[in-house]
This record gives C-alpha cells, sequence and structure tokens, in this order.
C-alpha cells in the first residue's frame, strides 16, 4: 500500500513538473555562429561540382520557451575564432573557419547571460555545432544517446564529458506540450537530430542540423561521403520531408549560406 502511494506521488509530481514547464515558443532567434569557405564542394555532394569552391553559413538559433526558459540548438564553431580575422583551416574537410562574432556577445546583446540558457540541444557533435558548449555549464545538453556514445570514443571530446546530459532515444516532445519535438535523423553521425519548433505566427519550421547542408543536395537527396551511415542517412531525408509534408513546415538548412542569409537575424526573431 505505502509501495502504491509512493508511486501515486511519484507519477503526480512528475505529471506537475511536466504541467510547470509547458507552454509554446514564443521567440526564435538566428544567431550568426560562423562561415566557412571550402575549397570543393563536392565532399558533400559526391561527383557533384568537383573543385567547386563553396561558402557555408553556420547558424545558433536561441529559442525561448514560456515554460522552460531559454534553449539553444547549436553553438557554431569554437568562439575563439572570433579572435582570428583570417579564420582557421580545417585540413580534413578543406574548410577556412571564420566567426565574425562570438555566440556570447550575440547572446549578451540580447540581454541573455550564459546562466539563462537551461538547455543546449545540439544536432551533432562535430565542432561547427558543439564549439560552444563549455561556455554553458549549467545547460543541460539534450543528446541522442548514440551520439553521445559515439562522441565519448572521439579522441578529442566535443566538450566536457561532465556536462549535465538528457540522454534521448528516438523522437521526443521535449516539454510535453508539441513545441519542440526532438526527430532522431541519424546517418550523418550515429545519434543526429533534427528539431521541430511550433511557432504561433510562423508555423512549423525544421532546424536539420546537417541532414542535408546545401539546397541542391537537399532537393536532390545527396549524401556527403564522409556521412556515417548512407542508408540511415536516406532514410532520415526521408522522414524529415514526411514530416514537412505533415506538418506544411519550412525546412532550414543550417549550413545553406544563400537560405540563412535570406532569414531575419537576432535582433529581429520569428514567432
Ligand atoms: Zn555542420
Amino acid at each position: 500500500m505505502a509501495k502504491m502511494r509512493s508511486l501515486l506521488l511519484t507519477v503526480i509530481l512528475l505529471v506537475v513538473a511536466a504541467a510547470a514547464r509547458a507552454g509554446e515558443v514564443d521567440r526564435l532567434y538566428v544567431i550568426d555562429c560562423g562561415w566557412a569557405h571550402a575549397a570543393d564542394q563536392s565532399l558533400w555532394s559526391p561527383g557533384v561540382n568537383v573543385g567547386i569552391p563553396i561558402d557555408f553559413s553556420d547558424n545558433c538559433y536561441l529559442i525561448h520557451h514560456t515554460g522552460a526558459g531559454y534553449l539553444l540548438w547549436d553553438t557554431g564553431i569554437t568562439d575563439r575564432l572570433a579572435a582570428l580575422p583570417s579564420g582557421q583551416l580545417v585540413q580534413a574537410t578543406g574548410q577556412t573557419w571564420h566567426r565574425s562574432q562570438t555566440l556570447v556577445a550575440a547572446l549578451a546583446a540580447l540581454g541573455v547571460k550564459p546562466a539563462d540558457v537551461r538547455y543546449i540541444a545540439v544536432s551533432h557533435v562535430h565542432p561547427d555545432h558543439v564549439g560552444n558548449v563549455d561556455q554553458f555549464p549549467e545547460a543541460t545538453v539534450v543528446i541522442q544517446k548514440a551520439e553521445w556514445d559515439y562522441a565519448l570514443k572521439l579522441p578529442v571530446k566535443p566538450f566536457n564529458p561532465e556536462h549535465n546530459a538528457q540522454l534521448i532515444e528516438g523522437d521526443k516532445d521535449l516539454f510535453d506540450d508539441g513545441s519542440l519535438t526532438i526527430l532522431s535523423t541519424p546517418g550523418h553521425t550515429p545519434g543526429h537530430q533534427s528539431l521541430l519548433v511550433r511557432l504561433k505566427k510562423t508555423g512549423y519550421v525544421v532546424l536539420s542540423g546537417d541532414a542535408a547542408h546545401f539546397e541542391a543536395n537537399w532537393a536532390h537527396r545527396r549524401i556527403p561521403a564522409f556521412n556515417s551511415d548512407k542508408a540511415q542517412s536516406a532514410a532520415s531525408m526521408e522522414k524529415i520531408a514526411r514530416i514537412i509534408a505533415a506538418k506544411h513546415a519550412q525546412l532550414w538548412i543550417n549550413h545553406d549560406k544563400p537560405s540563412s542569409e535570406a532569414l531575419r537575424h537576432a535582433p529581429e526573431f520569428y514567432e
């Protein structure tokens, strides 16, 4: 009987905790979190556009949820690059990365301190997405368990392994109110994920991480040579396409520079 009662109490507490966080997304900011010049775009589109350079955008997305507070989707390339005017070459991809401002400064301009960020959800653990996680030691990192396991095996850890983390397996309605839904979209990396955001005025937006890098790669379902799993990559793109159709959602492709530039950037926001 006592056991039943404590179980019931636990259930009530969980429901109350979920209700306390339930709410809606009232603001979504697009923040410039770096850019790169790549010498040969065919690394991302095998056999296509060989030897042709391309520029990448790299965004962070600051999301305000009325119940849970601030959530950051990806953190961009490391803030250290803001001090290097000619950028830094990454040999493996032939990309030279730049940052025109730090993430911390961009947040400060919005009146947001690192301690105000309660959650950091990361699409995956490549350096252009997790470069600044450790600047938010109080935030909970929301990541797929498969990605976390993969990260822990890397020679250089993408962020402090002691960081508070919420490990997810598959899709997850983060605050149980349909406003922010993590979508498991593996293939680029073993535990890659995307985020479905519901906004009152804008409607649904899918932040697709690196499920596709450019508009043309999305349109032609091109899969980079270095993805961890080709079949999973293809299946994840189809999953995103199904959700876009069902929700009449917009797809925001993080690294596609022309479409990124067409978005309103902070301090403006989407609601
Ligand atoms: Zn990337």
